[in-house]
């Protein structure tokens, strides 16, 4: 195992604004591995990692603070926002093509990325919440991915999603405030937040009692560095106001 870490923290624990964001599919690096040629094109594509959604999240830390935890490590590795025992934990196949590293894989390799790649990524965001609720000023939660505007064939209207299972009223007064700067926000859209699809926000808001949304951009939206200033600026002031939330509502959420 090189001394690649598979985690960035952003911002300090004791940061002013009360949010602490997550960017689950930021990279689509293979820190071991060499891809083949035949590989290269479902990395670099959205089954690799979320095109946009890092440097989206860097800009919305830029524009309102608090603090972000990015992986450095492809889905395609295993994947940060799936709970290891489910199916797409490590993907062998996508459409037919067998990805080269993830061929004839033991329950000792699985395990080993685990260890190596999901538990520290999510061990990082633990660290960060800890500091945090240490100093009894409890942040909101909220994980920053983007989608593909054409999946399958098929055009995707929708341009955010705001992605929730336990925390409805929370995502109401987002997707509110989202859509007031007049672009298409729609709740549990394109996928829902009910399906198990937003793991890692729901793991660590579950385990502190956080309020926790998972946000997803459609990737025509963020694809140049002018498009990703502009959109923090548009959307930053509704995330921040969302963060500051946790200081006026009690956070329980049922474990
Ligand atoms: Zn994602």
């Amino acid at each position: 195992m090189s001394r690649h870490l598979p985690f960035e923290v952003i911002g300090r624990a004791d940061a002013e604004l009360p949010l602490v964001m997550t960017c689950e599919h930021a990279a689509s690096d293979l820190p071991e591995w060499s891809a083949q040629n035949e590989d290269q094109a479902f990395l670099g594509d959205h089954w690799g990692w979320d095109p946009g959604a890092a440097e989206l999240t860097r800009a919305l830390w830029d524009e309102i603070g608090g603090v972000a935890v990015l992986s450095r490590f492809s889905r395609l590795v295993c994947d940060p926002n799936r709970d290891p025992s489910d199916p797409t934990f490590i993907v062998e196949k996508i459409e037919d093509h067998a990805l080269s590293w993830n061929q004839g894989l033991d329950d000792q390799e699985r395990e080993r990325r685990r260890v190596h790649y999901h538990e520290p990524y999510h061990g990082a965001i633990d660290q960060v919440l800890k500091a945090r609720m240490a100093q009894k000023r409890p942040p909101r939660l909220l994980s920053i991915h983007s989608f593909t505007p054409v999946y399958r064939g098929e055009h995707r209207s929708v341009e955010i999603g705001v992605l929730f299972d336990d925390h409805e009223p929370q995502a109401d007064a987002l997707l509110e405030a989202l859509s007031a700067t007049g672009l298409r926000v729609l709740p549990n859209e394109p996928y829902s937040g009910y399906a198990g699809l937003i793991h890692a926000a729901r793991r660590h808001g579950r385990q502190h009692g956080l309020v926790y949304l998972e946000l997803e951009i459609r990737q025509d939206l963020i694809a140049t560095a002018d498009q990703i200033t502009k959109l923090s600026r548009l959307i930053g002031p509704a995330i921040a106001e969302y963060a500051r939330g946790s200081e006026t509502v009690e956070n329980k959420s049922p474990r």
